[in-house]
């Protein structure tokens, strides 16, 4: 995770899709965004999301009410803040799953180097 997110970006305990992010012109303050919110109707599964900004509610909400498709102008920096947030959170989680050291096998059970297709092969002791 940069430096620089983790001062404006705050995850929300049991809700992963949801954040507090500082406002610049006041930082002081934390808008709410939901990710989960303002899903496409026409394709099912983008989601532009939701902010508790000015900007959102006075300027790209009608975007979206309209019809537009979720994209950079649809959403406000606090959105886009907490996109780049989830992105580099998934990313960090994905690398420590797929290079983590692979587990031994269960007791019993190991894989057999001769097999062509390096199949399983109960082992009895
Ligand atoms: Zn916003």
């Amino acid at each position: 995770m940069t430096d620089d997110l983790e001062k404006w970006v705050f995850p929300i305990a049991g809700e992963p899709l949801r954040f507090h992010v500082r406002s610049r012109s006041n930082p002081a303050h934390k808008h709410l965004v939901d990710l989960g919110c303002y899903e496409h109707k026409k394709r099912p599964g983008i989601f532009n999301g939701q902010c508790a900004c000015e900007d959102f509610a006075f300027h790209l909400k009608k975007l979206l009410d309209a019809g537009a498709f979720p994209n950079d102008k649809t959403r406000c920096w606090h959105i886009k803040q907490a996109v780049k947030f989830l992105a580099e959170y998934t990313v960090s989680k994905l690398h420590q799953m797929t290079t983590a050291p692979a587990k031994p096998a269960p007791a019993g059970r190991v894989v057999n180097p001769d097999s062509k297709h390096g199949r399983l092969r109960y082992v009895r002791n």
